[in-house]
């Protein structure tokens, strides 16, 4: 079997199988094995119902002391017994689940491994695997693979069609060269492989953790530095000459740039108008302004005769920035832009003439989601593009950029706080420009983190700032409800909160599973204050602009990352008005509340995510990531900056010697390499 065998091709796969594999974008065998464990679940010793702790997960040994009872509420069926050891009862309950009852027969005795969550001021155990003893004892103190999962497939069929591949693949050859191996002492690539999937123990689990990372860094790095000699020294064929239009622009705007707004359009003015094509990361936090610029530098590209792109990661975006620019060229009278909306929800007929007013250059200002590179657009004279919020957009999609006919001018816009040092490796392609200022006139946001008692305290502030004319988000990790998950959904809160609040205030709701289009008319009504109170999934993450909004509240806080938290804080403060971000912890964890506390001490991007770093241990590798910075399956840019810095030694080092990958050692290396980038790399010439 080699590495691009099709799923279909696997005992036990068939059509249906297949099918929900497609849907996590698997497959191949080789996709599987790269698909590795969100976390894993270790079987610990059992312990006495007496001392089990609250809220995690733990196993006890315990007799089935009652008969079983069922309840239907709705379309859930409750099943519930009471079990009990020498030290304690305890209740236990199973959701839609009627075959148990077969099995939990009164007196028999099992091990069961669950999570014990108060309710009505009592503890049960909710939903627990069951084992009988003897199971028990074969898994235990053992490491299982946990998988994302989707509707119909299940961690047992994951778990099992890995140990087949695995068990029938022939072994990979190594493809790094001894010598990097030896230096930063990495694990054997079968080793690592089959072990991220099942290892003994947590000391394993690292060995081959690190191996996994060190290779995917290191093939990352490898094709930066080669994009960055390509367009290294690339030509300026687009050269743009300084235009009076931004100059009047900047003047006429209702504030004044902060110094280093100025500072970086000037850079970017110069790269524009130099010798070579600009390749440019503009950082700065959220809220720095860094919207402007982009519609600056892409007035300067049309004065200039030429076409830009602007590109984002949502649609909601990309319709906020068209209007934002829509307004600008009203406000300052710009007659040289003609503008252009494209996105996912654009019409097949809309995009044909789009597409053929871009080409004979009728629009010359593009503005959408990725769609604009992944179809076939063809530009008359794209001189610019720019994509905001970068971290989302990986080397493919640079490299797509770049491959394609006259390169243009590039300027990637992100609010990742990354360390200087850092960017410099992930970025390595790419000059950088810092924004380290924030508007003069922004009062800093006021936070809290309290507990879910502090609701109506938080309801009534609202409706307090809503009558000031002040508007706020409330975040909710779900949609609706999920049977037996405990966190607060959409659906159901913004119902709740409209009953609470004066029937004048207009609660709406916003999340990913609405139309595009619906999106979009509900972010339009908010930023136009139609609706007052936003109740939203983590939609409105990234990037979106409503200065008038006051007060953002998240419910169920510890279930989202840091750096996350920290995005959607920046959706406030973006205005002349306070400010205030109001965390609602749902659980009561140690871990959870020194997290948050960072969040409560500092507005500062940089800070939040040093000292989340330092919050973590080697055992948090697997826990709530630093959201999916970059493209990066396993590394972690901030947990494992010091495996990056080595991949990049290492890269540096075998391109120093062997820039086209020719000597024997890296013939196995420029294979993986080959395939890591794709056909984009042909291109490239190697
Ligand atoms: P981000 O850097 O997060 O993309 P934006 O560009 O969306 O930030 O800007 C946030 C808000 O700040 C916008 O409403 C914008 O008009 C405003 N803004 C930008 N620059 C300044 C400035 N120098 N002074 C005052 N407000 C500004
Ligand atoms: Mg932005």
């Amino acid at each position: 079997m080699n590495d691009k065998t099709p799923l279909r091709e696997l005992k036990g796969v068939g059509e249906k199988t297949e099918k929900l594999f497609q849907k996590i974008g698997i497959t191949t065998a080789e996709e599987l094995l790269r698909y590795y464990p969100r976390t894993y679940d270790i079987y610990e010793e059992p312990v006495e119902i007496a001392s089990a702790e609250e809220d995690k997960t733990v196993s006890i040994r315990a007799t089935i002391a009652t008969g079983i009872y069922i309840n239907q509420i709705r379309n859930l069926q409750i099943l519930t017994t009471t079990v009990a050891d020498a030290s304690g009862r305890l209740p236990v309950a199973w959701f839609n689940a009627p075959y148990l009852r077969g099995t939990l027969k009164k007196g028999s005795v099992f091990i069961l491994r669950g999570k014990i969550i108060r309710k009505k001021g009592r503890p049960q155990m909710e939903h627990p695997e069951i084992f009988t003893p003897a199971a028990y004892e074969e898994i235990i103190h053992s490491m299982q693979p946990v998988y994302g999962l989707t509707k119909g497939l299940s961690n047992k069929m994951i778990t099992k069609l890995v140990h087949q591949i695995l068990d029938t693949r022939p072994l990979h050859g190594e493809y790094l060269p001894e010598e990097i191996r030896e230096r930063y002492q990495l694990a054997d690539a079968n080793y690592a492989i089959r072990t991220v999937h099942f290892p003994k123990n947590m000391q394993e689990l690292l060995t081959a953790r690190k191996r996994l990372v060190f290779d995917e860094f290191l093939l990352f790095v490898l094709a930066i530095q080669l994009l960055k000699e390509k367009t290294e020294e690339a030509p300026n064929t687009f050269p743009m000459k300084p235009v009076w239009t931004t100059e009047e622009i900047i003047e006429g705007l209702p504030y004044d740039l902060t110094g280093a707004q100025k500072n970086v359009w000037h850079e970017i003015e110069r790269d524009l108008s130099g010798h070579k094509l600009m390749s440019r990361l503009v950082q700065g936090d959220v809220g720095s302004g860094k919207t402007v610029i982009a519609f600056l530098a892409m007035v300067l590209s049309a004065e200039n005769g030429f076409q830009s792109a602007l590109m984002v990661p949502t649609e909601v975006l990309a319709n906020q920035h068209y209007e934002g620019f829509l307004r600008l060229m009203e406000e300052q009278n710009i007659a040289s832009c003609h503008p252009v909306l494209l996105t996912g929800s654009t019409t097949a007929r809309q995009k044909r003439e789009i597409y053929q007013k871009i080409a004979d250059g009728e629009v010359n200002v593009i503005i959408g989601t990725h769609a604009l590179i992944q179809e076939k657009v063809e530009y008359k004279n794209l001189g610019l593009v720019i994509t905001d919020e970068q971290h989302r957009f990986g080397v493919r999609q640079r490299e797509a950029l770049t491959t394609r006919g006259n390169p243009p001018h590039v300027l990637v816009m992100s609010a990742t706080p990354i360390p200087r040092t850092l960017a410099i490796i992930l970025y390595g392609d790419l000059d950088i420009s810092i924004i380290d200022e924030l508007p003069a006139k922004r009062l800093p946001i006021k936070n809290c983190v309290v507990g879910t008692s502090y609701r109506p305290k938080a309801y009534s502030f609202i409706e307090n700032q809503v009558q000031m004319g002040r508007q706020a988000y409330v975040i909710c990790p779900m949609v609706e409800e999920s049977e037996g998950l405990e966190a607060e959904n959409v659906t159901d809160y913004a119902r709740k909160l409209q009953e609470i609040l004066p029937g004048e205030i207009k609660v709406e709701i916003l999340h990913g599973k609405m139309k595009p289009k619906e999106k979009n008319r509900i972010m339009e009504a908010f930023a136009s204050g139609e609706i007052q109170v936003l109740v939203s999934t983590t939609v409105v993450e990234v990037g979106v602009n409503v200065p008038n909004a006051t007060v953002m509240m998240v419910e169920n806080a510890e279930r989202f990352g840091l750096a996350q938290l920290h995005q959607l804080r920046g959706r406030v403060g973006r205005g002349e008005h306070q400010s205030y971000c109001i965390f609602i912890q749902g659980n009561n964890e140690e871990n959870t509340s020194k997290r948050l506390k960072i969040l409560n001490e500092s507005n500062d991007g940089f800070y939040i995510a040093g000292e989340d770093l330092k919050l973590r241990g080697p055992g948090d590798l697997f826990g709530i990531r630093q959201s999916g910075l970059m493209e990066f399956k396993i590394g972690d840019i901030y947990n494992d900056a010091g495996i990056l810095k080595n991949a990049s030694e290492a890269a540096g080092e075998i391109l120093a010697l062997d820039f086209d990958l020719i000597l024997p050692q890296h013939k196995a290396l420029k294979e993986h390499l080959k395939g890591y980038m794709s056909e984009e790399l042909e291109n490239l010439g190697i």
